[in-house]
């Protein structure tokens, strides 16, 4: 790296400029920007990024301009303007935070030389959400200088009189709304070097102690002269929050800070590296994992005071004093136990956080993003067409819809999907393509569709939760392009649980459009407000014709044909509609809509089946038992926005695995009312504190109250942090197997697993699987096995996709018969197969195959090349009503694939276990642990027999005791285990004659 000297010229005529100051404590924070702003770069421009610096250690400017190595379109250049800049007379002493560099900004005009004509100032507490050229392209009118106002500021000026006074008297402000942030300044050079040269702007601030430095310098010199941005660019928490504000400052605070373009870490405890719980931390870190100053970041956070003399002795100050003072003895315990808890929660965090440091990738490159233009062609032929509708901030939970349908997709069929959005970051498409990624049979497309589509006439406002982009559906059929012939529109608050390839195949009985019931209206009194609307305003007499518009299978030629789309745009811009989109349809397609089943949007808050006609209580369940699609329709169903709504854990297995996961987290954590959360609902941990405020303490200690809410918030956000770390390492350590080679497989939806009833077996085969032959004669423990169903039973709720009963030899096990009932006692639902050789079959007592009949289980015989009389066997079972199947193969299994070891342990265990035919398809349960396949679950045998070396760990199977849910085992169970180093998987396909084991190692390596 150069060190450059000052004055520095432009790398390009039309370059991006965009400069930094900072000293050596602020170096790696400013990393973080730099490297946000390369995010969101377009890759059409050229980024000049500069860091002004009053002598850095040269290995941390090395590592900073390093993040720009190999990028054509971005260079950072640092350069010590020590040589410029004169810290004498420049006074910070009002706050210990600040540097006196935080007035080198009044020097880039002469930093940069004459043929810099604009530049962008960034302070490096911020990270960018969006491409910084946007703002540095933005019309400065006849103005020196742009910014944004102060939120900061004006949430306390109002409120203090001093403060105001200041403004006034000092700054010359002639109203506080004046008053803007130095941490964003859009400058032009040339018209400051004329009106305000910076020796001048250096005597100003040499005059005199300013209160807010430099930022006060320039809105003494500059007011009057500024281009007033959208404050997007500039969102800050303040101090004081937003109540001091003015209400109409308030609202537009509050919208910035929804979806910001610049977050700014302002302020000491805003700061993620100081504080983990503060607003946007969670994206700072997500961005700083790709830096080379993550770990020091990490260590500054690490070395911050615990959280409860942070949060306790100086903020608390009335807490103390309350509780110590006004609160009689008993009390001291409490006052024990609430430093206990949060001295607990520090640790955990804490230790969380090494973790993380541990386990966080170097570098993860963001994916590339694919754009469709209009109209829209197909990328397959015949592909299942999949189409959502949404803005920026419905395309993270649309990202999980995705991922959900991809997970469920036939290999053998494509799938074109498409978001269709009014605008969305180059970042957000990026993510929401990339789930895509490496399916030869999958495409996601993002396409912008304000060229046809107009908002503007459209009535929304009714619903603040409604977006216009819902009226979106309606213009399918046009925004596609003629080669369409069908599209499946989704709403993007679902998850697949089906392949919807299935649905898309669905049979419109010649109707233009498919659609499924809306169980939440047929469930509406006759006589309620609602259903008086649908019969007077929409002509709908029977619940059971209005249908739902979460999803519609769309026959767009008859759509085309007719000019339906035309017609509901039309009706929805008539006037404002109850439920927008899906009234219009209603409206207008009424007796054209093929009712579908309606399990392909499936609903569920509370229960509706009392309320339901009795021809619809049905349907409504089995399409809530059982869903082909779920929707999180309805407010307090969605998972990001609520704890634990229906089906958020099957939202959170699927949303770890997409690049929203952390957006999606961080929105569920703005939403949680915490307080509440803890004190009116059965809270666990916090009956102690309950017990407090409303039992111990009487009416006089309300500001007791106040306060200890105060600590319950802070308790409450280190208890959110800790889960959402928590994630993030499960997500971490995912991405560890996962990158660069993808070994984790899909998990599976439902139970499937085997299950030996003996290690040994009667047949004693060459290069058994299952290392029979060298097994001693071994049965599991039933009360031990029964424990370990029971508790699958309780995990998965008593269904299972199927079990397979085997050995060894099962039927060697004398308990066979209470373990087929203690097999369908615990899974009601779900196929159960006794898995045998068969030669023991003939000489069962009727009493066994009675067992079969009355548990359902199916009898599957392996076709081995011995003398058995299948025919016998079959008509004896079909005497007892007991299916017979053969297992596996119809043919006899004269050969056996070599399932070969690797004694050395050399293979690689990612790679094996990704293509490995077994892995998380044959779990295999042995004494209440769960292998990802049989084989691993026997290796065991082969070790005790052979003593070849083999080291078998706890890390190679699950503790099925120790899992969260049943998702959560099988989540657990679709990552690569450590045994499966000792695979020979790339001599699996070889063949071998079937006969008897000589019990020689060479048969299985
Ligand atoms: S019958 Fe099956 S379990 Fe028994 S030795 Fe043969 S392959 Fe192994
Ligand atoms: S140990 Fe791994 S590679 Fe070997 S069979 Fe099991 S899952 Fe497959």
């Amino acid at each position: 790296m150069t060190e450059h000297t000052v004055p520095l010229s432009p790398l390009r005529k039309d370059a991006v400029t965009v400069v930094s100051c900072a000293d050596e404590n602020f170096t790696a924070p400013t990393g973080v920007l730099l490297r946000s702003i390369m995010d969101h770069a377009d890759p059409g421009r050229f980024y000049d990024l500069i860091y002004l610096h009053n002598g850095v250690e040269p290995a941390l400017l090395e590592q900073l301009c390093a993040m720009a190595a190999g990028k054509e379109n971005v260079s950072i250049r640092c350069c010590n303007i020590q040589s410029v800049f004169q810290e004498d007379g420049l006074q910070v002493g009002n706050r210990l935070d600040f540097s006196v560099m935080t007035f080198a900004r009044l020097v880039i005009p002469d930093v940069l030389d004459e043929n810099y004509h604009r530049s962008l100032y960034l302070d490096g507490d911020m990270i960018a959400l969006r491409d910084v050229a946007e703002l540095f392209d933005m019309d400065l009118g006849d103005h020196p200088l742009g910014s944004t106002v102060d939120f900061g500021f004006l949430s306390s000026v109002y409120t203090d009189n001093a403060m105001h006074a200041y403004a006034k008297n000092v700054l010359g402000l002639s109203t506080p709304d004046q008053y803007f942030m130095a941490a964003v300044l859009l400058m032009n050079l040339d018209q400051i070097r004329k009106i305000h040269p910076v020796a001048s702007m250096m005597d100003t601030a040499r005059s005199r102690a300013w209160l807010w430095h430099d930022q006060d310098v320039l809105n003494h010199l500059f007011q009057g002269q500024v281009q007033y941005f959208d404050p997007a660019w500039d969102v800050i928490v303040p101090d004081h929050g937003a109540d001091g504000m003015p209400e109409h400052w308030k609202k537009i605070y509050e919208k910035a800070l929804a979806a910001p373009c610049l977050f700014h870490f302002a302020g000491n405890h805003a700061k993620p590296w100081k504080n983990c719980n503060s607003c946007y931390a969670a994206d700072f870190w997500e961005i700083a994992k790709r830096t080379p100053f993550y770990k020091q970041l990490f260590s500054q956070l690490c070395s911050q005071k615990p959280a409860y003399d942070r949060l306790y002795s100086p903020a608390s100050g009335a807490v103390r004093r309350s509780l110590r003072q006004i609160l009689p003895p008993p009390t001291q315990s409490v006052q024990r136990d609430l430093r206990n808890v949060l001295d607990t929660l520090d640790e955990q965090t804490k230790t969380l956080l090494i973790l993380m440091r541990q386990l966080a990738p170097e570098s993860i490159a963001p994916p590339s993003a694919t754009e469709a233009a209009l109209p829209i062609l197909p990328v397959f032929p015949e592909a299942v067409t999949v189409v959502c509708c949404g803005d920026e901030r419905f395309a993270a939970p649309t990202a999980v819809l995705f991922q959900s349908i991809i997970d469920h997709s036939d290999p053998g069929r494509f799938y074109d999907i498409l978001y269709l959005h009014n605008g969305i970051s180059p970042h957000t498409k990026s993510k929401l393509c990339a789930p895509a990624a490496g399916y030869a049979n999958i495409s996601i497309r993002t396409c912008d569709i304000r060229a046809v589509f107009a908002e503007i006439r459209l009535f929304t406002e009714n619903r603040a939760n409604f977006s216009p982009m819902a009226y979106a559906r309606l213009m399918i059929p046009d925004i596609l392009g003629k080669e369409y012939r069908r599209a499946l529109y989704l709403d993007g608050d679902m998850i697949a649980f089906r392949d919807v390839a299935a649905l898309f195949d669905s049979d419109l009985d010649g109707k233009p459009m498919g659609s499924t019931v809306d169980f939440f209206f047929a469930a509406e009194r006759q006589n309620s407000v609602r259903a008086q609307y649908v019969r007077n305003v929409l002509g709908i007499d029977s619940a059971q014709e209005y249908i739902l518009s979460g999803m519609l299978l769309m026959d767009l030629q008859q759509f085309r044909h007719n000019n339906l789309s035309a017609k509901l745009m039309q009706t929805a811009c008539a006037q404002s509609w109850q439920w927008h989109d899906q009234d219009v349809l209603n409206k207008v397609l009424a007796g054209q809509i093929k009712l579908l089943d309606p399990a392909w949007d499936s609903c569920q808050i509370g229960d509706l089946s009392d309320r339901l006609p009795e021809s619809l209580a049905d349907a409504y369940r089995r399409a809530v038992a059982a869903p082909g699609i779920f929707h999180f329709a309805g407010a307090g169903a969605k998972p990001w926005e609520r704890t634990f709504p229906y089906r958020a854990e099957e939202f959170w297995m699927i949303a770890r695995r997409t690049g929203f996961y952390t957006d999606l987290l961080r929105r569920l954590h703005l939403n949680l009312n915490t307080y509440e959360s803890y004190y009116s609902t059965k809270g666990v941990k916090t009956s102690m504190l309950k017990r407090i405020l409303k039992k111990i303490l009487p009416p006089p200690v309300e500001s007791v109250q106040r306060d200890l809410k105060t600590v319950l918030n802070a308790i409450d956000e280190q208890k959110k942090l800790g889960l959402l770390l928590m994630q993030q390492i499960d997500e971490l350590r995912g991405s560890q197997l996962r990158n660069p080679s993808p070994a984790a497989k899909v998990p599976h939806h439902k139970l499937r697993f085997e299950f030996a009833l003996a290690a040994h077996c009667n047949l004693n085969c060459a290069g058994c699987s299952h290392f029979s032959p060298v097994a001693e004669e071994e049965f599991p423990d039933f009360e031990e096995s029964k424990r370990s169903f029971t508790h699958l039973s309780n995990l998965f709720g008593g269904e299972c996709d199927y079990i397979h009963l085997l050995g060894g030899e099962p039927l060697l096990n004398p308990q066979c018969e209470d373990y087929l009932h203690l097999a369908r006692n615990c899974f009601p639902k779900g196929e159960i197969h006794l898995v045998t050789n068969g030669l023991l079959l003939p000489k069962q007592p009727d009493s066994f195959y009675e067992t079969c009949r009355d548990a359902q289980i199916i009898i599957s015989v392996t076709p081995y090349p011995i003398s058995l009389d299948h025919e016998a066997i079959r008509r004896r079972c079909e005497s007892f009503g007991v299916e017979y199947r053969l297992f596996g193969e119809d043919q006899c299994k004269t050969h056996f694939n070599r399932l070969l070891l690797d004694v050395t342990g050399g293979q690689d265990a990612a790679e094996n276990y990704r293509r490995c035919p077994y892995s998380n398809i044959c779990l295999f349960l042995y004494r209440g642990r769960m292998y990802p396949c049989g084989i691993g679950a026997h290796m065991r045998l082969f070790e005790q027999y052979f003593s070849a070396g083999l080291e078998l760990t706890e890390a190679d199977s699950v503790d099925i005791f120790s899992v969260r849910n049943g998702a959560d085992l099988l989540y657990q169970l679709a990552k690569p285990v450590p045994m499966c180093r000792y695979c020979r998987q790339d001599r699996w396909q070889e063949l071998a004659p079937w006969g008897h084991s000589k019990r020689s190692i060479a048969e299985w390596t």
